[in-house]
């Protein structure tokens, strides 16, 4: 049965994670597909951090996974707080692997709209840095998107898209909400292949709750002042292809294998700072 609480709620135990993004907000991800079974939505949890945003549990394949929209990002809430709500959450349910989605722009001036990415590494040029649980970890962002992870994105985008996917990219991450002016797009060539707003801090609570993270970005417009692009455009992508990045990510989640193969756990230390943090 469905739940449908807005009281407050136990944490569930999930192995899996999916923050929505811009490219699944139009679709009520993944209520739509057939096989996936809804096992509650409209939950709330209380977090250290203030009320986590409306969560939603699913299962696909038999896998259990925790689900918000839009990065859990919304109005009277800083952006810092909304993720430190959702990955507390995350550390809290067992999630050992987590997904996002997003529309970005683009740097390089090879890439078009409707081109897929899968960023292999990211430049944080936003103000939130200092977004942290507890600190108890040093964090190496060495190979911050999971190689393993990526890869199961990578086969699940060749499967059902035969548009351009990108096996490898750089997201530079800006704070918003508004969009980057020609200036800082000229600064970033050279630097970045796409830019977007959302990759930090997740990036880097993924890696201090010891989860492997991986991004599907999805590009939506050009970057200021490298050519024309227009609002109505952006505006299909949003409706159009929500249904396509979400059979994406279902079948990543899909693909990944029991056992893992990557470092990523091995690049979370205890902090040396003890005094400060511990
Ligand atoms: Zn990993």
């Amino acid at each position: 049965m469905v739940g449908d609480n807005m009281d407050e709620q136990k944490i569930p135990c999930a192995d899996f994670a999916i923050i929505g993004g811009s490219g699944t907000l139009s679709s009520n991800f993944p209520n739509k597909f057939d096989d996936v079974k809804i096992l509650a939505e409209n939950l709330f949890f209380t977090t250290p951090y203030g009320k986590s945003p409306a969560m939603k549990i699913f299962e696909v394949d038999g896998r259990k996974v925790l689900t918000c929209k839009m990065h859990g990002w919304r109005s009277g809430v800083t952006r810092a707080d909304s993720s430190r709500q959702i990955f507390w959450l995350f550390r809290e349910a067992g999630v050992k692997n987590i997904l996002s989605e997003g529309g970005v722009g683009t740097v390089n001036r090879l890439l078009n709209p409707r081109d897929v990415v899968i960023p292999d590494d990211y430049l944080d040029l936003s103000v939130r840095k200092d977004v942290q649980l507890d600190g108890r970890y040093l964090l190496i962002m060495r190979q911050a998107l999971c190689p393993a992870l990526r890869k199961n994105l990578l086969d699940a985008a060749k499967k059902f898209y035969d548009g351009r996917i990108f096996e490898r990219g750089i997201y530079a991450v800006t704070d918003g909400r508004h969009f980057e002016s020609p200036a800082e797009i000229a600064m970033l060539k050279g630097h970045a292949d796409i830019v977007g707003q959302s990759l930090a801090p997740e990036v880097y609570l993924a890696r201090e709750i010891g989860a492997c993270y991986a991004n599907l970005s999805f590009v939506v417009n050009y970057g200021e002042g490298l050519f024309n692009w227009s609002h109505e455009l952006m505006k299909n992508i949003f409706f159009d292809d929500a249904e396509l990045l979400g059979k994406i990510l279902l079948e990543t989640i899909r693909n990944v294998e029991g056992e893992k193969k990557c470092s990523c756990a091995e690049l979370r230390k205890e902090t040396l700072l003890k005094e400060v943090y511990v």
